[in-house]
Formats: structure tokens, C-alpha cells, sequence
């Protein structure tokens, strides 16, 4: 299976680079970079820290997708709107793993997926799609006098708060609950805020240090309290989970999918 990779030169796109590299079944179809990228004219392989594999980074993407059977995007949001458009151009099966998506990406998205095999997941790896259904069934088992709290800790780059991991948390116990995360969800605290709403789905954000991403769902009820942590301590599960999905799309229908679908969780 050909794989390209759009944002090769990422702290994430250089995981994937060498996730296929190692893969034994994917070959590396190529890699672009945004227009004025330093690395752009520079080996992808090299990019990624391992000996030069021929493969020069670019930034044209139809050239990238007529080459790939799937593209994986970890970029930012305006870059995966890009993609998507190319994904649908060239009804080529698409793998997102960019967080900040608003409505007009994902509208792009919902486009490609109507012509090819497109995942969407604000987390690839395994343990936190687990996570996602445990919060979702510890939601739906206890009643609204457990409040929820949803805390996440990242790396001190990360630009978007609160993390897609977490907001796909909050969606997950906000439907396990019948609620609208639009209108339970209280993403921010400060001052004189007044007692904590009921049925209200806090979300409290830390940036620091190289922290990978730490996720926890806790529910605070009276006199006891269940927390759910997942705590990420390497890119790599984000990695393998995307290379997971590029070859659950081989032969795939067109399709909006995510993790849980790949991994057989629902
Ligand atoms: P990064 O800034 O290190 O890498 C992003 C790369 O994309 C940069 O090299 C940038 O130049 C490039 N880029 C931007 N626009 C582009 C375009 N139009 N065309 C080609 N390249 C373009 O960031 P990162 O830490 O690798 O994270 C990238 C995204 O992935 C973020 O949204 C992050 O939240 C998300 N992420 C998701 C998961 C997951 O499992 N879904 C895991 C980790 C990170």
C-alpha cells in the first residue's frame, strides 16, 4: 500500500515517515510540506532522522495523491481542509488526525467522505478509543448527581485547547447522558463564576514541558469520586493507529469512519 504523508516534516508527520519506513507492508508514496516550509527540497526520509530514501519533500498535493492509495494528515486545520479537497478530487481514502476542526472543515471532510474512505479521530491510539467507551458507559451508569470533569495535559506547542481528545470525551459522555456538549460544556472557569451548574461538563486545560497528551473523564458524586485516566508516554501509538486505519480503508466504501470503526469497538 502507498502512503503519503502531508506534513512530512512535522513532529507527527516524521513519526509516520518512520512508522512506514519500518512498516514492511507500506511503501512511502511521498510527503509534502507547506509552501515556504524550511524543509521543502529536503529528503523525507532525512527529515525523520534516517538515511536518505530518495523521496524529495513537496508541497504539490494532486502530485501526492495520484501517487497514494492513502494520505495521512496531521496538519493543522486549514491544511486538512486542503487535503480533503484533494481527497475528493482524487477519490483517494484519507486519514485525519488534526485537532481544531470548525464546522467548514468538517464540511470539506463530509464532502471527501461522500467519494472515498476518510478517518477522522481526534485520537488514534487504542487506549484512548477504549477510554471513550468507558467514560461514555460510566456516564450513562451514573446519574446526574455525578458531576463531569474532563482535565487534559499537553506539551507546551500544543496551539488548541481544549484537546480533541477531550472534546470527543465530552461529546461521548454528553450523548451517553442525552445533553448537548454545545450547551452543557463549560470550557473555561474565572472570577466569580457562581456554584457549578447542574449537568454541566467541565474541562479544565495544562500545557507544559514534552507532555504527550494525559486525559482524565472524572465523575464527582456524593462522598465518592471515579476517575479515567489515559496517559499517552509516546507519538507512536498516535502513529501506528493512523498507519491501523490507512490499511483498514483498502477496499473500504466511501465513508466517514473513526477509530472506534478500525478497531472493531462498536
Ligand atoms: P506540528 O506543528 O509539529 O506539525 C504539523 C506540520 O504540518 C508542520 O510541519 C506544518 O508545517 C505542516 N503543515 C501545516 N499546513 C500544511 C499544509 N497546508 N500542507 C502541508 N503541511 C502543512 O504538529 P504535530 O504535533 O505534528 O500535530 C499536528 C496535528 O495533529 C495537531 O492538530 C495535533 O493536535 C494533532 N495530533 C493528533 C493526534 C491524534 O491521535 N489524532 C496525535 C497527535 C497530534
Amino acid at each position: 500500500m502507498r502512503i503519503g504523508i502531508v506534513g512530512c516534516a512535522g513532529q507527527m508527520g516524521r513519526m509516520l515517515v518512520e512508522a512506514v519506513l519500518d512498516s514492511g507492508d507500506m511503501t512511502l508514496a511521498g510527503g509534502t510540506e507547506r509552501p515556504g516550509h524550511p524543509s521543502l527540497g529536503g529528503d523525507i526520509a532525512r527529515a525523520a532522522g534516517r538515511n536518505a530514501c530518495g523521496l524529495t519533500i513537496g508541497s504539490d498535493v494532486d502530485a501526492l495523491f495520484a501517487e497514494s492509495d492513502a494520505v495521512i494528515d496531521f496538519t493543522t486545520p486549514d491544511g486538512t481542509l486542503a487535503h480533503a479537497e484533494a481527497a475528493a478530487r482524487h477519490r483517494r481514502a484519507l486519514i485525519i488526525g488534526t485537532t481544531g476542526l470548525s464546522e467548514a472543515h468538517r464540511s470539506a471532510i463530509a464532502t471527501a467522505a461522500a467519494v472515498a474512505p476518510v478517518v477522522q479521530a481526534a485520537n488514534m491510539s487504542l487506549g484512548v478509543n477504549i477510554l471513550l467507551g468507558l467514560a461514555s458507559r460510566a456516564a450513562a451508569a451514573l446519574g446526574s448527581e455525578y458531576d463531569i470533569e474532563i482535565l487534559e495535559m499537553h506539551h507546551r506547542r500544543k496551539v488548541d485547547a481544549p484537546s480533541g481528545t477531550a472534546l470527543a470525551l465530552g461529546e461521548a459522555v454528553a450523548a451517553a447522558r442525552g445533553v448537548d456538549l454545545a450547551s452543557a460544556g463549560v470550557r473555561t472557569r474565572d472570577g466569580h463564576t457562581g456554584a457549578r451548574p447542574d449537568g454541566a461538563i467541565g474541562f479544565a486545560t495544562l500545557r507544559g514541558g514534552d507532555v504527550v497528551g494525559d486525559h482524565t473523564v472524572m465523575f464527582a458524586g456524593p462522598g465518592e469520586r471515579i476517575e479515567l485516566t489515559h496517559r499517552a508516554q509516546s507519538r507512536h501509538v498516535f502513529a501506528s493507529g493512523a498507519l491501523a486505519a490507512a490499511r483498514w480503508t483498502e477496499g473500504r466504501p466511501p465513508g466517514l469512519y473513526g477509530m472506534r470503526d478500525v478497531l472493531g469497538l462498536t
